[in-house]
């Protein structure tokens, strides 16, 4: 391709809302423009990418037994009724009404759609496994749209989705696709760190989200120095810090104390002198579809919730803990109506209106302080076990419900765990019977009884990703891609697009071409300066400069040079296609391996 015959409106200037690396890149590089918050459009440059990386999470899906389709992106409201998504998914799924007034939604995602097609079709266990994906268009309304396309209203995703007969059938696809999202982010030229993750209350029974790390990400990821043990943040759990219960023998009994006008853990940590450690925490949380295990959800429940004062809750485990769809704080007229008392004054010890959940760290207390159920009292020499019920009585549990920090201990190894930021790329989820259970998806097993097959999805973010790498391989300069998914693989910057200089450039593109490798010809009439500047821009691997200097050796010449390299080195012309060719092949070897 010459350049002059493409179309790749480079720019100096950043947009000002760029604030990351590929955001930037994608602009000034000509890849993308803006068409609105969050809506993007691939100019001919950044679409050669986005199809290379669509390509690579093609191949590999196809090579787990993976099979392509191509729904709608428009999909009826009638099968997101069905699920009980129609309501559940709240203002980032985009409705529209046709002009027969049915309802319709934008695809965010597809497990309906592809579940509605599969029910259909699906009569016999010999159908199954069975693993279906699209690589198609979303559209969810992000509230804050931002950094370009790692987070816009509309992209693609591949998605794909799985039904099995039995949990080890969708374990052998969950591990398939696992290790195909591996493949496919390593072809890539990505560093991903696959991490546990939450697979919510409904079912799911295991759940690997693949990070990069980021400065932006939104995910936190506490990894372990020691075992290689990773989890986000919201499913990370971590060794208790006290290996024996209460022994509350030697502590004093139980007393009631004045503590007037104390609001906050600080003001009774000064009032006592005590350190936060000593406080037992208490929290009234309102939940909401609490699954039961012989009956149907019930829609709203209040629960109590004691952990150890220095540290927080996390609302993602305590909710897989008590299998609701969902917990958050109850609000204040909540918590006085159901403890009787002020906000700030809950305590574990006679709470009897709620069910109490308890953290690890609480079952070690054994000469604690807590609130005492009414304004500015507090109890103390607080012992677990003595002075609330232990584990096993009504309503009450035991679990590990803290948000776990860096320096807490492994819960595998108990070695030292530490965080970082990342951002999620992938998601592989065993999503067991929900859509299938309410959508009625069912078929015959070998002995002729209905069954209902379990389900598993798996998603990657194509624009996504393609950012990710640019975020991974730029310097000052520009791109680096990696020879995988660079727009094209050789740039040929010929000094003057003229005579002797001219017939040789062309000449090594058309060799070039002839080996399959994808040539840009830079035949604008620039400053050499400036073709350069925007070679490094664009990040091709491979620049060949063909000037007059190097062609009037008695060999003649030309030079070239790796994006990732400083210096450049001269290579016979009558040579050079054919060793950069065997140069790139081995670069993409490497990838793909
Ligand atoms: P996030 O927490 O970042 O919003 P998610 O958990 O909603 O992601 P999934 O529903 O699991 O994401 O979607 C699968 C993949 O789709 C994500 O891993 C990500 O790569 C991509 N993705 C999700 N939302 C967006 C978006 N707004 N812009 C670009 N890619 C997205
Ligand atoms: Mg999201």
């Amino acid at each position: 391709m010459n350049y002059s015959s493409t179309f790749i409106p480079t720019l100096r200037e950043v947009p000002a809302d760029a604030v990351i690396a590929s955001h930037r890149l994608m602009f000034r590089s000509g890849m993308l423009r803006k068409l609105a918050n969050g809506l993007f459009a691939y100019l001919p440059l950044g679409l050669r990418s986005f199809r290379k990386v669509e390509q690579i999470v093609r191949e590999e899906m196809n090579a787990i037994g993976a099979l392509e389709i191509k729904p709608t992106v428009v999909l009826p409201g009638e099968i997101w009724k069905e699920s009980g998504r129609w309501d559940s998914m709240g203002a980032g799924m985009l409705r529209v009404k046709n002009r027969l007034d049915n309802d319709f939604v934008v695809s965010p995602t597809a497990e309906e759609a592809f579940t509605a097609i599969v029910r259909d079709e699906l009569a016999s266990y010999r159908q199954l496994p069975l693993a279906m994906y699209q690589i198609n268009t979303k559209y969810r309304d992000e509230i804050r749209p931002r950094y370009g396309v790692m987070r816009g209203r509309e992209f693609v995703m591949k998605d794909a989705y799985s039904w099995h007969c039995d949990e080890t059938s969708l374990d052998e696809t969950y591990q398939a696709m696992g290790r195909a999202y591996r493949r496919i982010f390593k072809r890539c030229g990505l560093t991903v760190i696959p991490v546990k993750a939450d697979s919510g209350a409904m079912g799911g029974s295991g759940s690997e989200e693949f990070m990069v790390e980021s400065d932006i990400g939104d995910n936190t990821l506490i990894l372990c120095k020691n075992c290689g043990y990773a989890a986000n943040v919201e499913k990370a759990g971590c060794a208790p810090d006290n290996t024996t219960e209460a022994s509350p023998a030697n502590t004093p009994p139980l007393e009631k104390i004045d503590t007037p006008n104390i609001k906050t853990i600080d003001e009774l940590c000064a009032f006592l002198t005590m350190s936060p450690q000593t406080f037992i925490k208490t929290l009234i949380y309102r939940a909401i579809n609490v699954e039961s295990d012989n009956a149907a959800a019930v829609p709203e429940a209040f629960f109590a919730v004691a952990i150890r004062g220095d540290l927080d809750v996390n609302e993602v485990k305590l909710a897989a803990l008590i299998k609701a769809a969902e917990v958050s704080l109850a609000a204040d007229a909540d918590v006085t109506r159901l403890t009787n008392a002020p906000v700030g004054f809950a305590g574990p010890v006679g709470l009897d209106s709620l069910p109490l959940i308890v953290d690890h760290t609480v079952t070690a207390m054994h000469d604690a302080v807590t609130g005492a159920l009414a304004k500015d009292l507090h109890y103390r020499h607080v012992a677990y076990g003595r002075d609330f019920a232990k584990q096993g009585s009504d309503g009450w549990l035991v679990g590990d419900i803290r948000t776990v920090k860096a320096g807490d201990r492994c819960i595998a190894c108990n070695g030292e765990l530490y965080t970082k930021m990342g951002n999620e790329l992938g998601h592989i989820f065993k999503l067991g019977y929900k859509y299938t259970r309410s959508m009625n998806v069912s078929y015959l097993d070998e002995n002729g009884k209905s069954q209902v097959p379990t389900m598993g999805c798996y998603g990657i973010g194509v624009d996504r990703t393609l950012a990710s790498v640019i975020e991974e391989h730029h310097d000052e300069a520009g791109i680096v891609w990696p020879a995988s998914i660079a727009p094209y693989h050789v740039i040929i910057v010929p000094i003057k697009y003229d005579g002797a200089v001219k017939a040789a450039s062309d000449r090594l593109a058309a060799e070039f071409a002839a080996a399959g490798i994808e040539i840009l010809l830079d035949d604008r009439n620039e400053r050499p300066g400036v073709k350069f500047n925007d070679a490094d821009l664009l990040g091709i691997p491979w620049r060949v400069v063909v000037g007059d200097k190097g062609l009037a050796q008695p060999n003649p010449q030309v030079e070239v040079k790796h994006r990732r390299e400083k210096e450049n080195r001269m290579l016979e012309l009558d040579k050079a296609a054919g060793e950069l060719t065997s140069q790139l092949k081995a670069e993409l070897a490497e990838l793909n391996r």
